[in-house]
C-alpha cells in the first residue's frame, strides 16, 4: 500500500487564488472543515497578478451604472454564447462582493468624494472598475488572506487551534480527484518539496484551479496554468464547455524576447492610452464591427472628447472588447505596419502628464522601466497580443456552481466555463471569481452538511470514503516518470522539449487566427505528443524535482489543448476568442450551441453539441430589437425583435 499523509475535512478547495479562498472563507463561514491546497505559496496565486480591477455596477462614478447594464455589457463582450443565468447573477452580487471585500479590509483608491473609484474597460459601457492603482488583485488576495486568519483566529480562541476548521496546505499539486462510485470522495497529490504524496478526504472538492495559459507560447499566464483544474475534472467525469474560446488580450510586451507576453493593462486604454500602427495612424477607427456600431466614436475627436464628458460622446475604439482590438493589430502587424520588434504602438505619454501616468499606472511604469528600459511618460510601449484567458471551462449549474453528473464536484473561476460566452470583459474576472468562488463555497458546504457525518465506503447514504486501489493507481501514476523502462527501449523524452513543442503547436496552429487544415495538423501533433509523453522520463528523485512536476502537468496540458483544438475544428464560425480564417463570419445559427468536452472510456476526447439554454424573456427586453436580431436566429427573437425594421 502507498505510503501517503492522510487528512479529512469536509470540503477541500484545490486552488488559493481569488476563487478558492472566496469559497473555502463561504465554506469554513457555514462551520464546515475546510481545506485550501494550492501549487505555489500561500499569497502567491496568478489572481494577485490582475492589474485593472473588479467590475461591479456600483454607480460610484456614473449613477447611470446599473446590474442591467452590466448584464447587457457582459452579454454583448460574449457575443451572447455567455449563460444568461451566470451573467445576471454575476451583474446583481458583484457589487456586494465588493462592498464586502471594503468591511474585511480592502483599501480602494477613492473618487473626490470618498467613494470606491471606478475606472473605465472596454467593452463596459460606465467607470465600472473597482480598482487599487494598477495592483488589485494584490490588494484583492491580501484581503482574502487577511480574512483567512481572522476566520483562524476565531478558531483559535475556540477550540486552541487556528486550523480546527481552515488549513492551508501550500506547495502541494492534487494530480487526481477521487470518487467512491459517482460521488467525489476527496483528492491525491504530491507536496512540492518533498515530493511526499497526501489524500485529503472530503465528500465536497470546489475547483479554483485558474486557467491553461501555459499551453501557449505566448502569454501573459504565470507557470501555474498548466490547465489541471479542467483535466482533473475530465478525468473525473466531468464535462468541460465552450474550450475553443480563449481571450488573446491584445497588449502583451512584444520586447524584449524574455519579457514577450507580460500583460500591459486595459487601464493603459482606459486612462487615455492610445494604438497606432507605423504609418502614425491610430488605426482602431478602421476596425469597428458592424455589431457595435453606433456605440463606438467615429472620429478622433469624439473620441477624445469622450475621456471628458463620456455621457455627450461616443467611447473611442481603442475600448472595443478584447477580441476586436486583438485582431486588429494581429492585422495591422500581418499587414506590414506594425512596430519594430512585431507589436503596434501604444502611447500614453502625449495624451497624459508624467506624474499622472506614475500615480495611475505605476506597476505598468516600472515594467517598461526594468524590462525594456522604456520610460512610457515619454516614448510608447510597443505591444501585441498575448495568450491571457479561457472562456471555457469547466460545465457547472449557474446558481450551485455545480459541476452536472459528478456529484460533491464544484467550480469556481477561471477554471468554470459558461459565465463570459465566447469573449470575458476585462474586470469581469475578479468579480466573477467571488461571486461565484462564494457560490462554489455555499453549496459545497451544503451539499457536505446534507452528507451527514458518518464514514462509508460505498454509495448509498452517508459520506463517501477514498478506495485505497485510487492511490495505488494515482501514486503509480504519480512515479512513471521516474521508470526509465517506460521508453520500451526506444529514447526517453524530455518533458521540458515536449513543453516547448506543445506550445509551438497551440501558437502556429491553434492560436488567435484559426483555419481546419492548421486545426487538424495541430490534432495530429498532439496525438503524437500525447503518445511521447508517455514515454517522458525524468532523473533524480522527487525532492525539489521541477523536471518531474512538468512531466505530471503535461498530461494536463495535453488534454486541455486537445479539447481546445477540437471544439475550435468543430465550431465552423467566427465568435469572440474564436476566429476562423475558413469562417470569417458570426453565424447566428451557432449562438445557440454549446460545444462540450468528454473523456471517453478509451481516453479520447470527444466533443458533442448541446442546446444553449435560452435567454429569459425580461432580460432580451434589456435589448434594442435590432440588437437582438444580429444574434439571435428568427426563432429565438421575441415577436417585436422580429418584426423591427
Ligand atoms: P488563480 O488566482 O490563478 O488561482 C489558481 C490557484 O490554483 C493557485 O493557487 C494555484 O496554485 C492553484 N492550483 C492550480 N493547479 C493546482 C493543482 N493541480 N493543485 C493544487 N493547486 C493548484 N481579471 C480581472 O478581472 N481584472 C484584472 O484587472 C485582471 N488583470 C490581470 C492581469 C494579468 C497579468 C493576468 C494574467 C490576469 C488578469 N486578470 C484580470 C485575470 C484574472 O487575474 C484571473 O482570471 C483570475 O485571477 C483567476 O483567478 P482564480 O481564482 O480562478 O485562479
Amino acid at each position: 500500500m502507498t505510503e501517503v499523509e492522510r487528512h479529512t475535512f469536509d470540503v477541500v478547495v484545490v486552488g488559493a487564488g481569488g476563487a478558492g479562498l472566496r469559497a473555502a472563507i463561504e465554506a469554513r463561514e457555514q462551520g464546515m472543515r475546510t481545506a485550501v491546497i494550492c501549487k505555489s505559496l500561500f499569497g502567491k496565486a496568478h489572481t494577485v497578478m490582475a492589474e485593472g480591477g473588479i467590475a461591479a455596477a456600483m454607480g460610484n462614478v456614473n449613477s447611470g451604472d446599473t446590474w442591467q447594464v452590466h448584464f447587457r455589457d457582459t452579454m454583448r463582450g460574449g457575443k451572447f454564447l455567455n449563460h444568461w443565468r451566470m451573467a445576471e447573477l454575476h451583474a446583481q452580487e458583484a457589487p456586494d462582493r465588493v462592498w464586502e471585500l471594503e468591511t474585511w479590509g480592502a483599501l480602494f483608491d477613492r473618487t473626490g468624494d470618498g467613494r470606491i473609484s471606478q475606472r473605465n474597460f472596454g467593452g463596459h459601457e460606465y467607470p465600472r472598475l473597482a480598482h487599487v492603482g494598477d495592483r488589485t488583485g494584490l490588494e484583492l488576495i491580501r484581503t482574502l488572506q487577511q480574512k483567512v486568519v481572522s476566520l483562524q483566529q476565531q478558531d483559535f480562541a475556540e477550540y486552541g487551534d487556528y486550523e480546527a476548521r481552515l488549513r492551508i496546505l501550500q506547495e502541494c499539486t492534487v494530480t487526481r480527484i477521487c470518487k467512491d462510485g459517482d460521488r467525489v470522495s476527496g483528492v491525491f497529490g504530491y507536496v512540492r518539496d518533498s515530493g511526499r504524496f497526501f489524500t485529503v478526504e472530503a465528500p465536497a472538492v470546489v475547483l479554483a484551479t485558474g486557467g491553461i495559459g501555459k499551453s501557449f507560447k505566448v502569454t501573459s499566464n504565470s507557470w501555474e496554468y498548466t490547465g489541471d483544474g479542467h483535466a482533473l475534472a475530465l478525468l473525473a467525469g466531468a464535462s468541460l464547455l465552450n474550450m475553443e474560446f480563449v481571450q488573446f488580450h491584445p497588449t502583451g510586451m512584444v520586447w524584449p524576447p524574455s519579457v514577450k507576453g507580460i500583460l500591459v493593462t486595459e487601464s493603459v486604454r482606459g486612462d487615455g492610452g492610445v494604438l497606432r500602427n507605423s504609418d502614425g495612424r491610430r488605426f482602431m477607427f478602421d476596425y469597428v464591427p458592424d455589431v457595435f456600431k453606433g456605440q463606438y466614436a467615429q472620429s478622433e475627436e469624439e473620441a477624445d472628447r469622450w475621456y471628458a464628458d463620456p455621457d455627450r460622446n461616443r467611447r473611442p475604439p481603442e475600448l472595443l472588447p478584447r477580441d476586436e482590438v486583438a485582431r486588429a493589430i494581429n492585422t495591422e502587424v500581418k499587414a506590414g505596419r506594425g512596430s519594430p520588434h512585431g507589436g503596434v504602438f501604444l502611447d500614453v505619454s502625449t495624451r497624459l502628464p508624467a506624474e499622472e501616468i506614475i500615480r495611475r499606472l505605476p506597476s505598468m511604469h516600472h515594467q517598461f522601466k526594468e524590462l525594456a528600459d522604456v520610460d512610457i511618460t515619454r516614448e510608447p510601449m510597443e505591444v501585441g497580443p498575448t495568450c491571457h484567458y479561457v472562456m471555457g471551462g469547466v460545465a457547472v449549474d449557474p446558481d450551485t456552481a455545480a459541476a452536472p453528473g459528478v456529484p460533491g464536484l464544484f467550480a469556481a473561476g477561471e477554471v468554470a466555463g459558461g459565465m463570459h460566452g465566447s469573449n470575458r470583459l476585462g474586470g469581469n474576472s475578479l468579480s466573477d471569481l467571488l461571486v461565484f468562488g462564494r457560490r462554489a463555497g455555499l453549496h459545497a458546504a451544503a451539499y457536505a452538511a446534507g452528507l451527514g457525518t458518518g464514514l462509508g465506503t460505498g454509495p448509498g447514504a452517508g459520506r463517501p470514503g477514498i478506495d485505497p486501489a485510487q492511490v495505488d493507481r494515482a501514486a503509480a501514476e504519480a512515479v512513471a516518470p521516474f521508470d526509465g523502462a517506460r521508453a520500451g527501449g526506444r529514447a526517453a523524452e524530455n518533458p521540458y522539449t515536449l513543453h516547448q513543442e506543445l506550445q509551438q503547436t497551440m501558437n502556429d496552429l491553434v492560436g488567435i487566427v484559426r483555419r481546419a487544415e492548421e486545426m487538424a495538423e495541430a490534432l495530429e501533433r498532439l496525438a503524437g505528443l500525447r503518445e511521447r509523453a508517455a514515454r517522458a522520463v525524468v532523473e533524480g528523485h522527487r525532492q525539489f524535482n521541477p523536471g518531474w512536476h512538468l512531466a505530471l502537468d503535461l498530461r494536463n496540458m495535453l488534454l486541455v489543448s486537445e479539447c481546445v483544438a477540437r471544439a475550435a475544428l468543430e465550431r465552423t464560425e467566427s465568435r469572440g476568442g474564436h476566429t476562423r480564417d475558413d469562417h470569417p463570419e458570426m453565424d447566428r445559427a451557432w449562438r445557440s450551441v454549446n460545444l462540450y468536452c468528454s473523456l471517453a472510456d478509451s481516453g479520447s476526447v470527444a466533443v458533442e453539441r448541446r442546446p444553449n439554454p435560452p435567454i429569459r424573456p425580461d432580460l432580451l427586453d434589456l435589448f434594442a430589437a435590432e440588437e437582438l436580431a444580429k444574434y439571435l436566429t428568427e426563432a429565438e427573437l421575441p415577436a417585436a425583435a422580429v418584426t423591427a425594421p
